[in-house]
Order: C-alpha cells, then sequence, then structure tokens
C-alpha cells in the first residue's frame, strides 16, 4: 500500500513533509515526492494537506 502526491495539484507548502512518521516525503524542486521504498503505508500525510494532493495508489 503506498500513497502518491499528485504533482499537478500539489502547492508545496511542505506540510506532508513535516507529519511522515519515517520521513518519505522528499522535497522535489517546488514540488514533494513521496519515496515508495520508504513509505510504510500509514496515510497520516493524507490529511494533512490542504489541497488533497494525496492518495492511496
Ligand atoms: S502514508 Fe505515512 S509513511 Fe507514507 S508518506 Fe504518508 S505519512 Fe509517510
Ligand atoms: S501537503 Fe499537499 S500541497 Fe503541501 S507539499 Fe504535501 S502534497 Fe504538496
Amino acid at each position: 500500500m503506498v500513497y502518491q502526491i499528485d504533482k499537478s495539484v500539489c502547492v508545496g507548502c511542505g506540510a506532508c513533509a513535516g507529519n511522515c512518521p519515517v520521513s518519505a516525503i522528499e522535497q522535489k524542486e517546488d514540488r514533494y515526492e513521496i519515496n515508495p521504498d520508504i513509505c510504510v503505508g500509514c496515510g497520516a500525510c493524507e490529511s494533512t494537506c490542504p489541497v488533497s494532493a494525496i492518495s492511496r495508489k
């Protein structure tokens, strides 16, 4: 179970990265990405995104 950030929706605020317990969310230029090798699928990031850019894939 992996969560992904829709880059076309993400506004680069960084809120999700600060809430990931395993630091799986990395800044890539002006957007953020979830590293699927680190993500444990907890879902904590999903509810912190103000623009609902994060969803389970
Ligand atoms: S689902 Fe959990 S582990 Fe995965 S990126 Fe979001 S907060 Fe981090
Ligand atoms: S919380 Fe949402 S908008 Fe902010 S960096 Fe994360 S995915 Fe992008």
